[in-house]
């Protein structure tokens, strides 16, 4: 069977393109002119130093699937493992969610960064396709897994649910079918701070009950979570949840907050504030996260899950106050209503992940905009990339899914 191994970097296709073809990179013969670099890549330097735990971590060289490896967490984490010496195989649909160029070009920076042959290898494939992902899982000799991949957003997926029900729930059981199968050291998987719905503690912790997920998005992450446990019970297989808490940073997602508000003060355009300013978040920055992910990953536990995220909230006010510091302009904002399915406070309670990981995040809020301003004027001001946060997914506008479930 015909591999759908990418073994060069694609091109940026234009908009008019069939981004919906699994081998439209592998066929491409004419291609557009590519996309200049944009930025640095995130700086891993200030990750933090080894504490000790009580599963020590494993040393050895991996060879890691991630799934989502072209989105902004995924990529960020390949870039992190490659980066100490371990072989990457990246699995994304590139789906439209938001502008696939970004993708792309995550995925060309990797290419770019390391083009040795065999160090990183990237399938462009549905994670629910059986047919590919059980050629990969037989002919990539993978001992770890780190799964990214996932239909992210609470207001579309109330939209459109079923997308969410296809790639969350049905992808991450078929991988963990397939892990199962082929004796994987160590499933680690992203779900989020959204399945602590409208729960009214001051930092959530990972003992709360999660039953009343207020949105298809928090209860798919939910699912796979409880599913989790049934892999790990029937299979042994050894399995970390991760709830991440609002990540941000260069090459951050369009569509959430950070981007946003960076993006439209910085042009001077309006900004949408949702409520009064007064709900926090917990906002987590990229490298923390990745920091995150490789212990979890390196400390193979039999099943648990754990939140990863600052440990502390910022108010939409102070956010806004930060950008307008960050990008020297003033915002123009536009009060809104809460939104339906939004979680008014989020803040971590992250000592269980300190205890089993050694973690603990290093960047604060101040920092972490600064950064992610800075990393905005080089990438985008400059035209490098032109993306038109408008026409993002989630807010202001939806890309159409790229999913067609009569297919799979
Ligand atoms: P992202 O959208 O940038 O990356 C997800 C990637 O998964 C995309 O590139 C997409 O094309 C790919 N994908 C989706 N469905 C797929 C499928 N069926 N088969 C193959 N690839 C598929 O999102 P992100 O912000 O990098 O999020 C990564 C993970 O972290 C997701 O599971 C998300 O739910 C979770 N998460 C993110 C945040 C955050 O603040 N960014 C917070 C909580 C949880």
């Amino acid at each position: 069977m015909k591999m759908h191994h990418v073994s060069s970097m694609p091109a940026l296709c234009s908009s008019d393109d069939d981004t919906n073809s699994r081998d439209s990179y592998a066929d491409q013969t004419a291609s557009p002119p590519p996309m200049p670099r944009p930025g640095s890549m995130v700086c891993f330097d200030d990750m933090a130093e080894e504490n000790e735990t009580a599963v020590p971590p494993h040393q050895g060289h991996k060879r890691v699937l991630v799934t989502g490896g072209a989105g902004f967490i995924g990529s960020s984490v390949a870039e992190f493992l490659l980066s100490r010496g371990d072989d990457v195989v990246i699995v994304d649909e590139m789906n439209d969610y938001y502008d696939v160029r970004i993708k792309e070009n995550n995925l060309r920076l990797l290419r770019e960064a390391y083009p040795e042959e065999g160090r990183l290898k990237i399938y462009r494939a549905d994670i629910c396709d059986e047919d590919i992902m059980g050629t990969l899982f037989a002919e990539e000799n993978l001992g770890w897994v780190c799964h990214m991949a996932a239909r992210a957003g609470v207001r579309p997926s109330i939209q459109d649910p079923y997308v969410y029900i296809h790639s969350n729930i049905k992808g991450t059981t078929h991988l963990m079918e397939l892990c199962a199968k082929h004796g994987i050291k160590n499933f680690v998987f992203a779900s989020s701070s959204s399945v602590y719905g409208g729960s009214k503690s001051t930092f959530f912790s990972e003992e709360e009950s999660v039953d009343n997920p207020v949105s298809p998005y928090a209860a798919s992450k939910k699912a796979c979570e409880l599913l989790a446990y049934t892999y790990h019970h029937l299979y042994n297989l050894n399995i970390s949840g991760l709830r991440f808490f609002t990540v941000y940073g260069p090459r951050g997602r369009p569509d959430m907050a950070p981007f946003k508000f960076i993006d439209r003060v910085s042009r001077g355009m309006e900004i949408q504030q949702f409520g009064d300013g007064s709900s926090s978040r917990d906002y987590t920055y990229i490298s923390d996260i990745v920091d995150g992910i490789v212990r979890a990953l390196d400390r193979p536990h039999k099943y648990e899950v754990f939140n990863l995220g600052k440990g502390s909230g910022t108010s939409l006010k102070e956010f806004i106050d930060l950008v307008q510091e960050h990008t020297g302009k003033d915002a123009i904002i536009k009060v809104m209503p809460d939104q339906p399915g939004d979680v008014p406070y989020t803040c971590a309670d992250v000592s269980k992940a300190h205890k089993f990981l050694g973690y603990k995040s290093k960047i604060d809020f101040n920092e972490g905009i600064r950064r992610t301003a800075e990393w905005y004027s080089s990438a985008y001001s400059t035209k490098q990339l032109e993306i038109c946060p408008e026409l993002q997914a989630n807010g202001l506008g939806r890309a159409p899914s790229m999913v067609n479930l009569a297919q799979t």
